[in-house]
């Protein structure tokens, strides 16, 4: 292949008047928001699902819990600060403890002023950090593998499907799914370990939805991108690439984490997913991506550790890997500064110069408006933006500031392929 990297810029020096400048508010946003499991994780003191199932299971090595009543306090304790002036237990007074918010039971105070001071702020997330707080506990479900559930083939075809709502008119067996789980083992183990009372039936099923609807919104993002770029997967197999996985995609991932790939285009030629990123946790997608192409039929999931550029140079480039016939990527947080010119700068530019359809989701119409500025400085050709319909319908708690408005995972997307046509430019 006569094809070779495109070259990065010798020092990109950002433009004082452009997005990456301090003068738009840039680098007072948030620069990403991680899920909690990595939040709980890294605040465990651990680096993957490995470590973490040997301290559950009380194996040497790094934390030991002792039981799973030690587990979720340590986990608990680091959500433990005054969300009114962020004192910390250790920092109080002889003899007194932080008080938890008796209606979400997620934020703490110091002093019942405290909590009165920040009742108007507060207030108006109050109710949906409760929902936060449950699914932070559910979400241990995902590491007992009770979740995700099993779906069904689609009856419609994709393009029929433009909701949650339509997708899940096809999920006969879903209510009975979430049912079985609430009723199960672990959900017992759960609640008997945590220091609050069990939400009743009904609000766990809500709960295990909200968590099953963000696993599922990154792989209904992969069939839009799909769509989106007029790819039949029928007609020849498709290479996707996942480009920025993170920590949280792949900790604890299955080879199957893609089937609803299947349920959506059934009797497809073969998809292969390459999950690629600085952060990928060891597990069984850590394996080779495919030379030829796979089983007809199968979804094959593999994953390489690094980043995408390099991916490229040392496994596309000597043809240990296909070409991809569409890049995705979740929450890229291309408007902090740093991860962009470190990390991202170079994939977009080869997204860009190889001309690769790319599809990439964001966590808030904020980020997607930051993201779409810095595609545009880019010269991208950006072929459609907005709010995605598979969003997750989990809420997202920015952790260290609770009364922020939760995001939701792949709540936006844009799609782009290429350079941006010259007629489109502006004059100079
Ligand atoms: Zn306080
Ligand atoms: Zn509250």
């Amino acid at each position: 292949m006569a094809s070779k990297i495109p070259a990065l810029p010798q020092s990109y020096t950002p433009r004082t008047d452009s997005v990456f400048s301090d003068l738009s508010g840039f680098y007072s946003l948030d620069s990403n928001v991680p899920g909690l499991s990595k939040v709980i994780l890294s605040q465990l003191s651990m680096k993957d699902y490995r470590e973490y199932r040997a301290a559950v299971e009380g194996k040497a090595g790094g934390v030991v819990f002792h039981n799973y009543k030690e587990m979720f306090q340590k986990m608990e304790e680091t959500f433990k600060f005054c969300t009114g002036c962020n004192k910390l237990p250790a920092n109080l007074p002889e003899g007194q403890t932080l008080k938890r918010c008796v209606k979400c039971l997620n934020v703490y105070y110091c002093t019942k002023d405290c909590q009165k001071k920040d009742w108007p702020q507060h207030k108006k997330v109050c109710k949906i950090l409760r929902l936060v707080a449950v699914d932070r506990l559910v979400e241990w479900l995902m590491f007992t593998g009770d979740l995700p559930l099993a779906t069904e083939k689609w009856s419609k075809t994709p393009s029929d499907v433009r909701c949650w709502d339509d997708w899940l008119s096809m999920q006969e067996g879903l209510t009975q799914s979430l049912s079985n789980i609430t009723s199960s083992a672990n959900m017992t183990t759960l609640w008997k370990n945590v220091s609050r009372t069990r939400p009743d039936d009904d609000e766990l099923r809500q709960s295990v939805w909200r968590i099953q609807s963000e696993f599922l919104s990154r792989v209904l993002a992969v069939g839009m991108a799909i769509q989106h770029f007029g790819l039949d997967p029928y007609d020849k197999p498709l290479i996707v690439h996942l480009v920025g996985v993170s920590h949280n995609e792949t900790t604890g991932a299955r080879p199957t984490d893609y089937d609803e790939l299947s349920n959506m285009f059934p009797g497809h030629q073969g998809i292969e997913v390459v999950m690629v990123g600085p952060e990928v946790v060891d597990g069984p997608i850590v394996r080779p991506p495919l030379t030829a192409f796979g089983p007809k039929h199968k979804v094959y999931i593999s994953a390489y550790k690094g980043l995408y550029h390099q991916f490229w140079e040392d496994v596309v480039e000597k043809g240990d890997a296909g070409k991809p016939d569409v890049v995705v990527g979740f929450h890229p947080g291309f408007h902090a500064n740093q991860g962009l010119v470190e990390g991202w700068l170079p994939t977009l530019l080869l997204l860009r110069d190889y001309n690769i359809p790319s599809f990439f989701t964001m966590y808030s119409e904020m980020e997607l408006k930051y993201s779409l500025q810095i595609l545009l400085e880019l010269e991208m050709h950006i072929r459609d933006s907005g709010p995605n319909p598979f969003a997750s319908q989990k809420p997202e708690q920015v952790q260290a500031c609770p009364n922020k408005p939760p995001v939701y995972c792949n709540s936006h997307y844009v799609c782009f392929q290429g350079l941006l046509p010259q007629e489109d430019l502006e004059e100079p």
